[in-house]
């Protein structure tokens, strides 16, 4: 069996500007005073981590920063809740994403759920208003409110599907599908090969520098997303992704 770990975020959905208005509000509420900086688009960076760079971007005092943090990620899920109706008109799900998780579902073998910076809350939230849950087990998988380390959310979604589908995963039959730099660095730290998907901000050039052990441009041709994760599954760890050019990496991820 192999686990495959979608990314969600601009992998399978866009949320437009409906993220980095919960940021906005959260901050205000919270803080008191607008944020006059928000956390930077399409990094893949886990929610809990945004909000602490969202805090000391804005000049918030060191010593309150954990706590406000805290403050702020206990109320995202209720936030984006409130803003489901304009996920759902203004969200966007992306190219080939419905017919791909449909195709993942369906093949023998591969068992399909997420690993991703969102909450678990505000993981279904998106899913769900965007119709995209059907061909998900979001029983298993991984979420930043789990850890707020990425990588450490591998292990997590393995143990889980480990349990339900009494075996064991391991990096050799694990595959992370995502757009970002983070998903990369998640799968090699982590414990899983990576198929980028250059739909993000990401370029597919950049994706394959950091150590992506294949990429595609987009979810649209679902037969080569079958057989590049079954080519990682069937890849030796050493000749099948290869090494990370360092300079390919930015600074915090090396
Ligand atoms: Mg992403």
């Amino acid at each position: 069996m192999i686990l495959v770990l979608w990314d969600i975020d601009r992998t399978l959905l866009y949320t437009g500007d409906t993220d980095r208005l919960v940021y906005r509000e959260l901050f205000e509420e919270v803080v008191g005073r607008p944020a006059e900086r928000l956390p930077a688009r399409g990094t893949g960076v886990t929610m809990p981590l945004a909000v602490r760079e969202l805090l000391c971007a804005n000049a918030v005092e060191p010593e309150r920063i954990e706590e406000l943090a805290q403050r702020i990620v206990q109320r995202m899920p209720a936030q984006l809740e409130r803003h489901r109706g304009d996920l759902s008109r203004t969200g966007q799900v992306m190219p080939g994403a419905p017919a791909a998780l449909a195709a993942v579902h369906q093949e023998p073998g591969l068992v399909p759920t997420v690993v991703t910076g969102n909450l678990r809350g505000s993981a279904e939230i998106k899913l769900k208003a965007l119709g995209l849950d059907e061909y998900l087990d979001l029983g298993i998988g991984g979420y930043s409110s789990d850890d707020s380390h990425r990588p450490a959310l591998v292990h997590v979604a393995q143990q889980r599907a480990g349990t339900r589908h009494g075996c064991t995963f391991t990096r050799e039959t694990t595959v992370i599908i995502g757009d970002s730099l983070e998903d990369v660095r998640t799968g090699r730290e982590g414990g899983a090969h990576v198929i980028g998907v250059a739909s993000g901000t990401t370029s597919a050039e950049k994706l394959a520098e950091a150590g992506a052990c294949h990429v595609a441009p987009d979810l649209t041709d679902i037969q080569r997303i079958i057989r590049l994760i079954d080519q990682c599954a069937a890849s030796d760890v050493d000749q099948g992704c290869p090494e990370p050019r360092q300079d390919a990496m930015p600074e915090e991820f090396r």
